[in-house]
């Protein structure tokens, strides 16, 4: 599967691999050893309009295709997914470095949409009103929009992508997912199951690349909606982008996520939380907590009990029964470790510090332990930006007012936690906080895949979340019929507006 034997990871065209003409490579490597294992091709304009032009020759067909047809393919991947996603388990792990029974946790979160998308002939019905004018009915349908471009960050190479495409290929759409070039080969091993299971040639593709590849997604005239995750940035650029060019964009950005910890919160059940949380995955999750919000008095203690969790955390290679495993690149590691060098210029009290871990994995392995640090300011550049590893600040402040307004006056929304034994205080707090996903003694309150998942503010441009209900208007058009079946003789002229009558 996924032409792991090869040397070359390419792109997936009409139920075959295709490696384009352009030349141009990446190196992929291991995080737990720091060697380069395979290098991936990156396309060029013309690679990605051969790409995008097989999937819009084969969606008039699959569009077509009864939902019943349809659904059973769904169907069909779904279970060739259950029965194999150890393999697509150790593929996440050799490429992104995650630990194997996260890596297998992330690809059962996905497995959660196809499994949504398997009902989807409920979710598309249409209404129907039946005289609505004298022998006039009426009648809305849902339609499929065409292409569809799906671009995806290295954090979850196998979950993000499953957000969408179950969905818009059950719907009757056709897929271009261009995947992070860090981690490209779950999405190639993806590909080879729909083929599996049956899904016609062209209806899911993928595309390798950079931003050569995206910005074709994003100016050709076949692609009709675009599905984004990843930075800020990048996000804030593909929604602008894609909606000047006429497309239907949802463009989910990054995070800064808070946990605020009440005075009267099980402080131990807290502390696992923020351990859990935090350096989960490394820290490399949208909805990891990164700002510790201690209130009134809290802080002592708390840190006291995050830091003897952390000690304990074993950092590894990810195949060894390691609690966490290594950064994606170097160059990642080198910049979250840099926030902590500048937290510790700045003041910040290094609790536990990541920067001498001694990990069970290769010699240049992307090593870098969890590390907290307390009394940070909201000056400080670990606090302001995003770092995206397994760094835990821990900001104290006096009251619940203070703590809220720090996340509402906060540039992103996508996620955050409280955690109380109060249930008016937890009550006030997913009523008054603006962010998009809230957790109650939850710390990454990452929505089932029926309702649906986004943040706010600079989290998300565009205003629909990724699956649920909202997923499936995002993949559909309505379109509403009004239907007389008289003899057209009997409606004479009438130039006035339509009215019931
Ligand atoms: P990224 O923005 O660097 O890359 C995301 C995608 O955009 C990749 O496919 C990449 O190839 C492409 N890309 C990169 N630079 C580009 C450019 N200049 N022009 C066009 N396309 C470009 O993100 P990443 O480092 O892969 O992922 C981490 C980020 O994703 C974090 O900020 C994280 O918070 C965010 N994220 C958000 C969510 C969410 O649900 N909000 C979920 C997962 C990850």
């Amino acid at each position: 599967m996924a032409n792991t034997g090869q040397s070359q990871i390419v792109h997936w065209v009409n139920n075959k691999p295709f490696h384009g003409s352009s030349g141009a490579t990446a190196p992929v490597t291991n995080p737990a050893t720091g060697e380069v294992t395979r290098e991936v091709v990156l396309a060029d304009t013309a690679d990605a309009q051969a790409v995008i032009e097989a999937a819009a020759a084969a969606f008039p067909a699959w569009r077509d295709t009864s939902l019943a047809k349809r659904t059973a393919i769904v169907f069909r991947f779904r279970e060739l997914l259950n029965e194999r996603k150890e393999e697509l388990a150790a593929i996440i792990t050799s490429e992104h470095g995650k630990v194997l029974s996260d890596a297998l946790g992330e690809v059962t979160r996905g497995q959660e949409v196809v499994e949504f998308a398997c009902g989807l002939p409920h979710l598309v019905k249409g209404g129907f009103t039946e005289n609505a004018s004298t022998e006039v009915d009426s009648f809305s349908v849902r339609q499929p929009l065409g292409v569809v471009g799906i671009i995806s960050p290295f954090n979850f190479p196998a979950m993000v992508p499953m957000w969408f495409f179950p969905i818009a290929i059950a719907a009757g759409n056709a897929v271009v997912l261009k995947p992070s070039e860090k981690d490209p080969s779950a999405a190639l091993w993806l590909a080879e199951l729909w083929a599996e299971a049956g899904l016609p040639d062209g209806v899911f593709n993928v595309l390798q690349g950079d931003k050569l590849a995206v910005d074709e997604l994003l100016s050709h005239e076949a692609v009709k909606a675009i599905s984004f995750v990843g930075s800020t940035p990048i996000a804030r650029h593909v929604y602008a982008t894609g909606t000047a060019n006429g497309k239907r964009v949802q463009a989910l950005g990054g995070a800064k996520n808070h946990a605020v910890i009440l005075p009267d919160a099980d402080l131990d059940l807290a502390a696992d939380a923020m351990v859990n949380a935090g350096f989960g995955s490394a820290g490399e999750r949208c909805m990891a907590i990164s700002a510790v919000v201690a209130v009134g008095g809290v802080a002592d203690e708390l840190v006291a009990k995050i830091a003897e969790r952390a000690g304990s955390i074993k950092t590894g290679d990810g195949t060894r029964g390691c609690d966490m495993g290594p950064l994606v690149t170097a160059a990642h590691r080198d910049r979250v470790a840099s926030y902590v060098d500048a937290a510790e210029r700045d003041g910040a009290k290094i609790v536990v510090d990541g920067r001498q871990v001694r990990a069970d994995g290769g010699e240049d392995g992307f090593w870098l332990g969890p590390t907290l640090l307390d009394h940070v300011g909201t000056g400080m550049s670990c606090y302001t930006d995003e770092i995206f590893g397994p760094v835990l600040s821990v900001v104290r402040v006096e009251t619940y007012d203070e703590a809220l307004s720090l996340i509402n006056s906060n540039p992103y929304g996508n996620g955050t936690a409280i955690f109380t034994n109060d249930g008016g205080a937890a009550r006030r707090f997913h009523n008054e906080v603006e962010v998009g996903m809230v957790g109650i003694n939850v710390p990454i309150p990452v929505p089932m895949a029926y309702y649906s998942f986004g943040g706010w503010k600079s989290s998300l441009f565009g205003d629909t979340h990724a699956h649920g209900t909202e997923g499936v208007h995002f993949f559909t058009r309505g379109k509403v019929v009004t239907s007389r079946w008289l003899n057209p003789s009997h409606g004479g002229l009438n130039l006035g507006f339509p009215q019931t009558a």
